[in-house]
């Protein structure tokens, strides 16, 4: 068993675990029990693998970034997970989620959500398998965020306004939360990241596994060796980085990389650099880091990319920063965007914001020319188009 990945208790070193209400004990035990069993289960991969295929798209490519690999004199593939069904990576793990919620039983579907995207997400596969979908989003995000609650109205979802506290995505998880524990046994919760109680960070991770996977295999075909020296990705809550990560954590001699949101500036009281502010706490039912104020409150994070905007991160990250086996930095939204606008140019891709975050960290890399470096290119950028045309003023 790897040292980086979950232990029998739901924990990775320190962090982890499952620090619920006593209210969802029943809800998430039936998870941590069953699980392992079912995603393991030879029927659940075939169907797995098959929707991945011929409905996301899958394999993505692995392409080799010419232009960008001249620019930083070094090789430089990017992981396509913009070239899914949706946009992004957030696919691969609702497709797992409403299989395993298949095979629990369960008729009724919810998520939280805060820009939207994972609600998109949790919404089409819904449709796809024609299950009730009920989605919690802030009242001030379904202001800001109309063609995504277009998106899930289309496809058949209900979308709730959680009305309290700041009414963004913290509240929206807290509608979630209390939803599922008024329906236990027809209910499933699809959470979007790596993060929430044990068995959800290493579900998800797994489901978010098929990135790393393929990019070994697609490596070997390419270079020669299936293992590269260096692989970044942006955190969020870190469910693309996790499983960007995930088949190269035993090989030390691979350099991990994940690039937070540092928004105005680490320094600057706007950001969502959680491993560089934050402290060790529980947040959404793990023990991780998080930003939060002496006495424990959550901090309001910031970042002009809706998706890295998050107080903490997975318990798996925690973990990763605090042996030392990742390296996390920050790039703000002026180093992202320029990043953004540079892929653009060079390579004719145009990446979501939060991808843009891990591009950033390029420029402050030295590059001795013949390393092989992977970056997941998380996302597309249409839906960022009017952040990018603000900002630049096209
Ligand atoms: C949601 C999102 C992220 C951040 O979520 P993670 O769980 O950290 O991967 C990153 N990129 C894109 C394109 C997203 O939509």
């Amino acid at each position: 068993m790897s040292k980086y990945q979950v232990n029998q208790k739901g924990y990775y070193g320190p962090f982890g675990g499952a620090y619920i209400p006593e209210m969802l004990y029943p809800n998430v035990e039936e998870l941590q029990q069953q699980y392992l069993s079912i995603i393991e289960d030879p029927s659940f991969k075939e169907e797995f693998e098959q929707l991945l295929r011929d409905y996301v798209g899958r394999p993505s490519p692995l392409y080799p970034a010419k232009r960008l690999s001249e620019k930083y004199g070094t090789n430089i593939f990017l992981k396509r997970e913009d070239l899914n069904h949706t946009g992004a990576h957030k696919i691969n793990n609702t497709i797992g989620q409403i299989l395993l919620a298949e095979k629990l039983g369960k008729k009724r579907i919810i998520a939280e959500t805060g820009a939207g995207q994972h609600g998109v997400a949790t919404a089409t596969v819904c449709a796809l398998k024609g299950l009730e979908c009920v989605v919690y989003m802030g009242e001030i995000d379904i202001q800001r965020q109309a063609p995504n609650v277009a998106r899930m109205k289309m496809m058949g979802a209900t979308v709730i306004a959680a009305t309290s506290g700041s009414k963004t995505l913290k509240d929206a998880t807290n509608e979630a939360l209390r939803d599922w524990i008024n329906n236990p046994v027809d209910t499933h919760y699809i959470i979007g990241s790596v993060v929430g109680p044990h068995p959800y960070p290493d579900m998800v991770a797994r489901f978010q596994s098929i990135i790393s996977e393929e990019t070994r295999k697609q490596l070997l075909e390419k270079t020669g060796k299936a293992t590269p020296d260096i692989v970044m990705a942006c955190v969020g809550g870190g469910s693309n980085a996790a499983g960007m990560f995930y088949h190269f954590l035993d090989d030390e001699d691979v350099q991990i990389i994940a690039v937070e949101a540092a928004g105005h500036g680490v320094d600057s009281g706007e950001s969502a650099a959680t491993t560089q502010l934050g402290q060790e706490g529980v947040l959404h039912g793990s023990r991780s880091i998080l930003m939060q104020t002496e006495d424990g409150q959550v901090i309001e994070p910031y970042s002009i990319s809706a998706g890295l905007d998050y107080p903490g991160i997975g318990p798996q990250h925690a973990w990763l920063f605090k042996s030392g086996r990742g390296t996390y930095v920050s790039a703000t939204d002026e180093e992202a965007m320029n990043a953004g606008l540079l892929l653009t140019k060079l390579e004719g891709i145009i990446p979501a914001i939060e991808s843009s975050h891990a591009l950033a960290h390029l420029e402050k890399m030295t590059f001795k020319g013949d390393e092989t470096v992977v970056i997941c290119l998380s996302g597309r950028g249409d839906k960022d188009l009017d952040n990018y045309m603000k900002y630049f003023g096209f």
